[in-house]
Order: structure tokens, then sequence, then C-alpha cells
């Protein structure tokens, strides 16, 4: 059987090497524990390394050589230190500082008094939950010290770290720091049994990464309606990370889809003055005049269906697409344009009408809120308005049409026959060593799901 796996990529191996020789003793400590709680069974290195001239070729999973490092940095069983005993735990909802430093293996009245009235050390249970805290305690029990990290904002590539630690009179003393976020790269696969969220779950995959993973691809794969039982794909996504802890999810690096024996693939390219996008291995941008869908994918859409009324059938009445979504869904214009009406009309209720390139518009109709206004420019992907029921509708949807000429079209089918924005010639050698690297990349996912299966 096949077990989607979550490689867990950092420059563990080289920062440990390096720390040994400062701290050899906490180290081991401290590896003991991350090899235990991970359970991941290779470690490799994947820098991100955006620069082409740096690229590097090597072997990606790499098994870590632990006993080595160990054995050269152990100090002799008879020297006699005090035992360092390291804990990690996740902050909870209504935590108290009891009720962390117990599950913590702490047992210290002094310490927990510190966590509660000292204004610093306070900010840990005051912010929001789900943070990771580690302590190094004695093997009395009591408290040497305490760290943790979170997001200094929900923007922005700063951290904060609070450290508490025992003080040689006796006391503690907290600290803030200020760091900078890492970026490095994860890689990650699964197999779809029921649905793209269902198999990034079980993968431990963010649900941004499922989110983007659907719309790179939401020109060749509807994630609502074409996905099979056995679909496979495997996606390189940013972590950025704090001390080797990752605080947040970035970009979709590149990932692959294997839909209905049919394989897709896409990496991210950006530089400067260009916009970025997904492009295929070959060089051919995914991105295309017209986006697949004016919704976004997200976990509650992704269990609507989109109801589809043919241009030319039964119901000659009904020119468009409708998508049902709870009212308030954002609505996104799925090609830059000019919105060349947005108000009220018979019918549609409040509408938004997109004038694009060569005489082509599309329609956004029943909307509970519009948000631009007649004249604005607007570019693909940008927020309009948001999903209601106004006019003659009979619940929440969207419905959506599209114009070539005055002429109705099916939104879907021009979608994916726009055709793709083309890589700039003089981006190309660029664009193949980045490619390449994330080919390895994909490659070394790929095999990590083999290994495990066997
Ligand atoms: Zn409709």
């Amino acid at each position: 059987m096949i077990r989607p796996l979550l490689l867990q990529l950092a420059r563990f191996a080289d920062a440990t090497s390096q720390s040994l020789a400062r701290h050899p003793r906490r180290i081991m400590g401290g590896l003991g524990v991350l090899l235990l709680g991970t359970g991941v069974t290779a470690f490799g290195i994947a820098p991100l390394a955006p620069d082409a001239a740096d690229l590097p070729v090597r072997q990606v999973v790499e098994a870590l050589d632990t006993p080595a490092l160990i054995q050269s940095n152990l100090a002799p069983l008879t020297d006699v230190q005090p035992l360092v005993l390291f804990r990690t735990e996740t902050t909870r909802r209504d935590d108290t500082a009891q009720s962390l430093l117990q599950r913590l293996g702490v047992v210290d009245p002094q310490a927990q008094a510190f966590l509660r009235s000292d204004p610093t050390a306070r900010q840990l249970l005051s912010g929001r939950a789900g943070r990771l805290v580690s302590v190094e305690t004695t093997d009395r029990q009591s408290l040497l010290r305490l760290t943790s990290r979170w997001l200094t904002s929900t923007e922005g590539n700063t951290f904060t770290r609070l450290v508490v630690e025992a003080t040689p009179s006796g006391g503690y003393a907290s600290r803030l720091e200020q760091g900078q976020l890492t970026a490095s790269a994860r890689l990650a696969s699964g197999v779809i049994r029921s649905s793209l969220f269902a198999a990034t779950d079980e993968a431990n995959i963010p649900d941004s990464v499922a989110v983007q993973l659907a719309e790179m691809f939401s020109s060749n794969i509807d994630f609502r309606r074409d996905l099979r039982q056995g679909d496979r794909f495997s996606v390189v996504f940013e972590s950025l990370e704090a001390d080797g802890e990752s605080l947040r999810t970035g970009r979709v690096l590149s990932a692959e889809f294997v839909n209905n024996g049919r394989t897709h693939a896409g990496v991210w390219f950006e530089e400067p003055g260009h916009k970025g996008g997904y492009y295929g291995f070959d060089g051919q941008s995914s991105r295309r005049y017209y986006l697949s869908s004016p919704l976004e994918f997200t976990r509650v859409s992704s269990g609507y269906g989109v109801r589809f009324h043919p241009i030319s059938g039964e119901r000659k009445a009904h020119l468009g697409v409708d998508y049902a979504a709870p009212t308030g869904t954002p609505v996104r214009t799925i090609g830059d344009g000019t919105v060349e009406f947005a108000g009220v009309q018979r019918g549609y209720g409040n509408v938004i009408y997109v004038r694009h390139r060569n005489n082509q518009t599309t329609v956004y109709a029943h909307l509970s809120r519009i948000g631009v206004r007649t004249g604005q420019r607007v570019s693909q992907g940008e927020f309009i308005g948001n999903v209601g029921s106004t006019g003659a509708s009979t619940g929440p949807h969207l419905h959506l049409e599209f114009r070539d000429n005055g002429v109705h079209m099916d939104p879907l089918e021009i979608a994916r026959q726009s055709e793709a924005i083309p890589l700039p010639a003089e981006l190309r050698r660029r664009f193949d060593a980045i490619a390449q690297l994330q080919r390895m990349q994909l490659d070394a996912a790929a095999t990590v799901q083999q290994a495990s299966a066997e």
C-alpha cells in the first residue's frame, strides 16, 4: 500500500554539526528528541537556491549519519555533568502556566509563578494557541530554559523568540528576541482516495498548499469534478522557518499531478520586473488569459458542485455556468479588463460586466455585494464582489457568462482554449536552471513515496 509521506527538509545536518562543536551535550539530547519526535525515515537537504550559479547537483535524500556525530562529540560516560532533559509541547487554548508545564514534565513552583507573573513570559500564553514550546530541565524536573517562537505579524518575515532562563541567583529571567524567518523547501506527495483535501490531510500538507495545487492546475483539471481514485501528486513548497521550526507555509514551488493517467506539472518562476507564474517544465506558461473558475478553490467550495447548463441545451434561457457557493464567497474576475457595468439589472440582480481584449466580456450575476466601480481596471484573479442570491435566483450561487463579440460561449471551454502566456526568451536560461532543480526535488518526493510503500 502506498502511503503519502511528508519529507521534512531542513538544513538540519549542517546546523547540528555546527552547534555540536559548541554545545555537545545539549545538542545530543536535542537530536534524540528530534529524531524520535518526527518519526521521519529520511532526511534530505533541499536548499531553495534561487541562484543558478550555485545549483547543487547532489543526492537529495540521504540518511543522517547520527551515530558518527554522537560518538565523535560525546563526552565519556565517566564525565559527571548534570543531565539535561529536553521536551517539546504545543500550547492549547485555555492553557495555564500550570497545565503547560505539567505536560512538559516540569515540576517547579517557582518557574510556574514566573510564567504567571512576568509580563514578557506571559506573552507565551496570551497569544494564539498552537505554539511549540521547548524546555530543558534538570533530572529533578526543575526548569533550566524555555523557548518558544511565533510570527511577529501575519505578514512580514520576522519572528519573535521568547527565552526564559534560570539565573545563577536561583531565579528566572526572560527576554524577547526578533529573528528573520528562513525559507526552506519541503517535499510531500499523496494519493487521492476521495478528495484533494482528504489526501493532503493524510499527508500532513497544509490547506494553503492544497488550494495552490488546485489553482495551478485549474486550467487542466477541475478539482471539483475530475479527480479519480488513485490520482497522485508530488509537491515542493516553501516553508518559512524560525530556528528550524516551520511557522508559515509559503508558495508552491513546483508540483506534479497525475489525473486519470495524464501527468500535469508546473514550476513557479519569478524574476524582478517580470510577473511571476507557473510554467510547464518545457517553459510553457500555465497562466492563461482566463482562469477556469471565478471562485477560488477552498475546503468549503470543494464540497459544492458546478452546475452546468449547456449553452445549446434544453434550457435555452440559461447561457452560462452556475457555481453553487455560500453567500459571501469572494468572486474574482477571470481575466484582465475594465469594469463595463457594476450595478443592478432585472433578473441578474447585482451584476458586474468585465470587458476583456478582443471584444470579449464576462458577466458575474446574483451577487450579494459589488466590490468594484464602473470604469475600474481589474486584473486576472482580482476580487470584484461576493456570491449572493439577488435577482431571479433560487439560492446562493454565482452565474457566470462569457460573451465573444456578443455571442455566448462556454466559459470553461474558453478557459481551456485560451492561449498560454509565453515565457520571455531572455529568461529562458534562468528558467531552465530553476526547472532542473525543481525536477530533482519532485523526483525525490516521488522516491520517498515509493520507498515507504515497500
Ligand atoms: Zn445561472
